[in-house]
């Protein structure tokens, strides 16, 4: 056999909003693919350098802060077996994807209007639309993910909304067509109670059971102790929500791999983003 035809080992790209959403969401099923043999590669959207508390600290403590989160889920990815190589972090505002727009959006918290990492994708990448939009195209033309794991569009974080959005409107953009494996992480008091329940299932909220298609991952009870290994990485989060967490530590992940949404999806922020529905034709063998 020739190396030409030797068979590409198929390619998973987990997307995250912030460092953590990952772990938290994916922590279990990246475990599983590595051991078949996959090449998963994780990208990283923000790097969590915004925070409600405190506000009013300056903005070298949430420049800081990016840069401690975007460590934590190097840390993290390390002990769930992915290499920092494989690691892409874009460096857009956090708690700001929701109002990027034609003109360079400000950081509430750091006050850049660029990418202020040097480490990052594209350092001094406006914090514009089309720059997320054009990285994400260009990320995905080079990568050509059979699989992308991404936010569920009913998700109620504006950062998770609009990534949906954006990953939806590069793809279709694109022409490209990989299995789409949509995650739940904010959605009210969905997880209740929170803790350490890790022999309990994961079930999807009841307003979301009947139009949907959710693919249950039981995890296996070593994926299960390293993904809690990986999620106490987050310490800048832990510190204040480890309960919370921990609550995304269960028997099993679950993936909607076709929401139902409409066709023109709300803006978390009121404005209107034309979507059309993004067919995942290619099926994944995982
Ligand atoms: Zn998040």
């Amino acid at each position: 056999m020739s190396l030409s035809s030797k068979k590409r080992a198929p390619r998973v790209l987990v997307i995250a909003p912030h460092p953590d959403d990952e772990a938290l969401a994916t922590g279990g099923v990246i475990q599983e693919h590595l051991r078949k043999g996959h090449v998963v590669k994780v990208l990283l959207v923000t790097c969590g350098d915004g925070q409600r508390r405190g506000l009013l600290l300056p903005p070298r403590h949430f420049l800081r802060l990016g840069e401690r989160r975007y460590r934590e889920s190097l840390d993290a990815l390390r002990i769930l077996g992915v290499h920092e190589k494989r690691v892409i972090a874009l460096g857009y505002p956090d708690r700001g994807l929701a109002h990027l727009s034609a003109s360079p959006y400000r950081s509430r918290y750091t006050k850049v209007c660029a990418v202020p990492y040097e480490w990052a994708y594209r350092p001094g990448a406006p914090y514009t639309r089309e720059a997320l939009l054009t990285d994400l195209a260009e990320i995905f033309t080079d990568e050509r993910p059979q699989l992308i794991y991404l936010p569920h569009p009913r998700d109620r974080h504006g950062d998770h909304h609009a990534v949906y959005l954006f990953v939806h409107t590069v793809l279709r953009k694109l022409g490209l067509a990989p299995q789409l494996r949509h995650y739940l992480i904010h959605y009210g008091a969905w997880l209740l109670p929170l803790g350490r329940y890790f022999d309990k299932p994961l079930v999807p909220p009841r307003s979301l059971r009947d139009h949907t298609h959710w693919l249950v991952h039981e995890l296996r009870p070593h994926q299960i102790e390293r993904k809690y290994q990986a999620i106490r990485c987050y310490r800048t989060q832990t510190q204040y929500i480890e309960d919370h967490l921990l609550s995304y530590v269960r028997r099993n992940e679950l993936f909607d791999l076709q929401p139902a949404i409409a066709e023109r999806e709300a803006h978390p922020r009121g404005r209107l983003i034309a979507l059309r529905r993004g067919q995942s034709s290619a099926r994944f063998r995982a």
